[in-house]
């Protein structure tokens, strides 16, 4: 089956798919994105996601390319035309064409790119079952990361450095010593008492749609949640460790610079928050 995306309105094979080289997208990261889980064949916490679109476009001040309900029906029918039952699914919007030029064109539409792609969902399942290593480092981003913005370049830097050390993810650390988020994921503790942690989503980091759904999974399951800064030394004496994100759920850290948390193996408590996950998300079916 070819993979199709959709571009300005047009569904295209990928090999034809093509913005235009002055998209502000391309020449300053003018421009933001969603990526959204698709699970057994339904879209997960579809209106999360583009409620966090809209605002993101909000704060950049681009127009929303199509109607919302319409920008629905493009994602489940890219999802259903690559034959996509689980994995992901892009939603890229930029501000759109124009002469090369810093401040915004008086006029452009904005761009969009939806692509969607197939994640075998055995992988992720594998993945929990040892878990993952992450490394820290300084933060290095803007102070808007609160923005999706596709200006990723820093995280792209942090994950890369986590793949040469032998991690998965990178943690980006504040200057008190507090650890952040991932570069691409929230980051979270659960104290030896069994309380989660992690931190305030108003400013300094992205509000993970996973992140605010398990919150929800989490009072189902009658875990208390303490939204707080943790430091890195906390992180490593912590009884579990976990990332969450669209396209890792809840995923059990096990190591933190070289030091093991707990016995280096996956806890229960993200297990259970990762099983509890589907049932409580939003399903909208491709
Ligand atoms: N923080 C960053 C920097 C991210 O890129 C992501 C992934 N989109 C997240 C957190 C997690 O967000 P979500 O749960 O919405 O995927």
């Amino acid at each position: 089956m070819p993979r199709i995306a959709y571009v300005n309105g047009r569904y295209v094979p990928h090999r034809d798919a093509a913005i235009h080289i002055e998209d502000r997208g391309y020449q300053f990261a003018d421009g933001v994105y969603e990526v959204c889980e698709v699970a057994r064949g339904n879209l997960m916490d579809m209106t999360r996601h583009l409620d966090r679109l809209d605002r993101s476009l909000r704060e950049l001040r681009i127009g929303w390319p199509m109607h919302r309900s319409a920008l629905v029906m493009v994602m489940r029918e890219v999802v259903t035309r690559n034959g996509v039952t689980n994995g992901l699914v892009y939603v890229q919007v930029t501000r759109g064409v124009a002469s090369r030029d810093f401040v915004f064109p008086d006029k452009t539409v904005p761009a969009v790119v939806v692509t969607a792609k197939k994640v075998d969902p055995a992988l992720a399942a594998r993945r929990a079952e040892t878990g993952i290593k992450v490394i820290t480092l300084p933060e290095s981003r803007w102070d808007r990361v609160d923005i999706k913005s596709v200006g990723l370049l820093p995280n792209v830097l942090a994950k890369q450095a986590a793949k040469e050390a032998g991690a998965q993810e990178a943690w980006f650390v504040d200057a008190e010593g507090n650890v952040k988020e991932g570069g691409s994921s929230n980051a979270w503790i659960i104290t030896k008492d069994g309380c989660l942690v992690t931190r305030p989503a108003e400013h300094g980091i992205l509000r993970g749609i996973t992140r605010t759904t398990l919150f929800e999974v989490a009072a189902k399951l009658g875990l208390k949640i303490e939204e707080r800064g943790f430091s890195v030394d906390e992180a490593k004496a912590a009884r579990e460790a976990f990332i969450s994100s669209a396209t890792t759920i809840a995923m059990p850290v096990v190591e933190v610079d070289g030091s093991p948390i707990a016995n280096g193996h996956p806890g229960s408590v993200v297990q259970s928050l990762r099983q509890a996950f589907f049932d409580v998300a939003e399903k909208t079916p491709a």
